[in-house]
């Protein structure tokens, strides 16, 4: 296989823009709100990660809702409001791909094409996204296993493009204090098996913040080579996943737990 460590030895450096690498030495943090709602509450999240340091934006601009009911997203609107924040910033754009029919849209304006954990297994759009020059980060499907994820990955990188990032965010079991239960020994496990990126998403695996820096530690010292999380100025506004986006602040105190972890791996 392509993705596995035989086939390859070395660890895969993805290239974001001009300043970003993961699966390098530094530890980068993918951070913003669950979905564009709007270019002022945009700018003001963007504004205030930038002030921090995170180098890279998430954000997303169609959104797969469990309900047809629940808020879809702007689409292109919030594309345009993503890729002004990058020009005045300089800060790279993360953004979900849900269809192949939008590829040629949200490959227009983003930097990273997401592919979320209920298209894992869109073996159309893995394949559309393994044929353009950007990279993807593959969100593990909620009930796949590494197998099943590792497979997808190789759907990409066998159409021909390597630059694909794991991204571990947590599945399905039955406890339900949590949104999702964060399989960190995926980390460690991925890493042996394959020579991509992985990264965590703490966010979608807990549902709720307070677990938030303590599995951000974790995953870090599990060998996480990023990190992604959601961030709302007023998260009780947000119109999607409030309840597990965290405040500039409590962002700001994260980074500041994070840095000991992160020089110690
Ligand atoms: C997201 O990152 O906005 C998202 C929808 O994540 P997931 O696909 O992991 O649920
Ligand atoms: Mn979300």
């Amino acid at each position: 296989k392509l993705v596995s460590r035989e086939f390859k030895e070395e660890d895969t450096v993805v290239r974001i823009g001009d300043h970003v690498e993961l699966g390098g030495k530094a530890i980068p943090i993918i951070a913003g709100p669950c979905a564009v709602e709007g270019r002022e509450v945009l700018d003001e999240i963007a504004d205030a990660l930038h002030g921090l340091g995170v180098p890279m934006l998430r954000g997303g601009a169609f959104k797969p809702r469990t309900s047809p009911y629940s808020f879809q997203g702007l689409g292109e609107l919030a594309l345009k409001y993503m890729s002004d924040v990058r020009e005045r910033t300089g800060m790279p754009i993360v953004t979900e791909v849900m269809d192949p029919r939008d590829l040629l849209l949200v490959h227009k304006y983003a930097d990273v094409l997401q592919i979320g954990t209920r298209n894992m297994q869109n073996f159309r759009l893995l394949t559309e996204v393994g044929q353009v020059d950007k990279p993807v980060i593959l969100k593990r499907g909620m009930s796949a296993t590494i197998k099943e994820f590792l497979m997808s990955a190789e759907y990409i990188v066998s159409h021909g493009n390597e630059k694909v990032i794991l991204c571990e965010r947590g599945i399905r079991t039955f406890e339900s204090e949590t949104r999702n239960t964060l399989d960190l020994s995926a980390v460690p496990l991925l890493k042996k098996l394959t020579h991509l990126p992985v990264i965590v998403d703490p966010s979608h695996a807990l549902g709720r913040t307070d677990l938030i820096p303590a599995m951000s530690c974790a995953a870090v010292a599990a060998g996480a080579d990023g990190l992604m999380l959601e961030v709302h100025v007023r998260p009780q506004e947000a119109l999607s996943d409030g309840a597990q986006s965290l405040t500039p602040q409590a962002m700001a105190d994260l980074l500041q737990k994070l840095e000991p972890v992160a020089r110690a791996v």
